[in-house]
């Protein structure tokens, strides 16, 4: 057991050998994954950047396709893209800054998104 754990740990520290299946999908994911981005002008919603890292931001989640991390396995981000590509409207394309600043707010309750929107107004 322990050292079937070892070989698995040594595999994936060294190079990373993908299978002509995994290569294919790998095609195919950012295939399309390029083909929703440019469906999406290619820029941020929030402030129009096009050159940082473009990412799908969820506005409804769907429950036939469940829920699903950064992390989530290839086949699983393909089958992801399947969502947008089917409800387009539940979907901002926004850079890397402007997701993780609305993350970041949806985290805050919403007392605290008010006096923060009352002080951004305020300042000029
Ligand atoms: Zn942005």
């Amino acid at each position: 057991m322990g050292k079937h754990n070892h070989n698995n740990r040594h595999r994936y520290r060294g190079e990373r050998r993908f299978s002509p299946e995994e290569t294919r999908l790998w095609e195919l994911y950012q295939a399309k994954r390029t083909q929703l981005i440019q469906r999406f002008g290619s820029r941020c919603c929030v402030c129009n950047r096009t050159n940082d890292k473009l990412e799908f931001h969820h506005m409804r989640h769907h429950e036939e396709y469940g829920k699903y991390g950064k992390s989530a396995p290839l086949w699983r981000r393909y089958q992801a893209l399947g969502e947008i590509e089917k409800y387009p409207n539940d979907f901002v394309l926004l850079c890397y800054g402007c997701h993780q600043t609305i993350t970041w707010l949806r985290e805050l309750v919403e007392e605290e998104r008010f006096r923060l929107h009352a002080i951004v107004t305020a300042t000029f």
